[in-house]
């Protein structure tokens, strides 16, 4: 099968949803694929709204897949490159937004949530507790979540906290992929044996895969998996 004939065009969006965001140009991928497995693609999309409380996250319907990981893993990064979007997720540490759930539209009636980043050393009892009711509430009340996106550092395998939101979305029922980002940081050889390493612990609990962000390494299995996730639910 012929892979798909990309076009990138340069773009610029005015993007006023946060204090202090104008406008950014980047590529923006086009394509033309030969039909089978048609990369996706996110024209509009767009920022919705910070919550954070459950009361505030947006109305329940539709379908979405959260992305979370552990602070500094590389989770902006690895979503702009998923979505295509400089800068749509902040990498730029904005200490508001990152302890607060993000919602975004990617299409009609389809969302990604960017989950608070986790495993600050530095915060106070009250903050983690108000996080970890913050993100179990998350996972209970969310009938349109049909999956998560974990971000680990390949480098330090899986935590602890990892692992809790691992348990979180088993334990609704839902599909979790781990994308081992920074894979650029080790040598092939190191990378492949974090990747088996992290495979056996999880088994049939989730599918793991190496990415860098950077590289754009992984960019298209980790989209595919967005979509999939997606699809289930409508
Ligand atoms: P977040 O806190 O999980 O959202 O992490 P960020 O996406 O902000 O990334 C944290 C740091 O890791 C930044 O300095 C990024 O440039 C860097 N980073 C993220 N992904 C990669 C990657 O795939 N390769 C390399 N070498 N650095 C990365």
């Amino acid at each position: 099968m012929a892979d798909a004939i990309v076009v990138i065009l340069d773009e610029c969006i005015i993007w006023p949803a946060w204090p202090g965001d104008h406008e950014f140009c980047g590529p923006k991928l086009y394509t033309e694929s030969s039909g089978h497995t048609p990369m996706s693609q996110y024209p509009n999309a767009r920022f919705l709204k910070s919550a954070n409380a459950p009361g505030q996250f947006v109305a329940d319907t539709g379908t979405e897949v959260a992305v979370a990981g552990r602070s500094n893993a590389g989770k902006s990064s690895a979503i702009n490159v998923i979505v295509n979007r400089r800068q749509f997720a902040r990498t730029s540490k904005t200490p508001g937004r990152t302890q607060l759930v993000n919602f975004f539209e990617l299409r009609d009636g389809q969302r990604l949530v960017d989950l608070p980043g986790y495993g600050f050393a530095r915060v106070s009892e009250a903050m983690r507790r108000h996080w970890g009711e913050l993100l179990s509430g998350y996972f209970e009340s969310r009938q349109s979540l049909a999956g998560l996106i974990l971000i680990v550092d390949i480098r330090r395998r899986l935590t602890d906290y990892d692992r809790q939101m691992i348990g979180f979305a088993e334990s609704v029922g839902l599909p979790v992929h781990v994308l081992l980002t920074k894979a650029d940081k080790l040598k092939k050889g190191q990378a492949a044996a974090a990747v088996l390493e992290v495979k056996k612990e999880l088994g049939e609990r989730a599918t793991v895969q190496p990415f860098s962000a950077l590289k754009r390494d992984g960019e298209r299995e980790a989209r595919e998996v967005l979509e999939r996730f997606l699809a289930a639910r409508g």
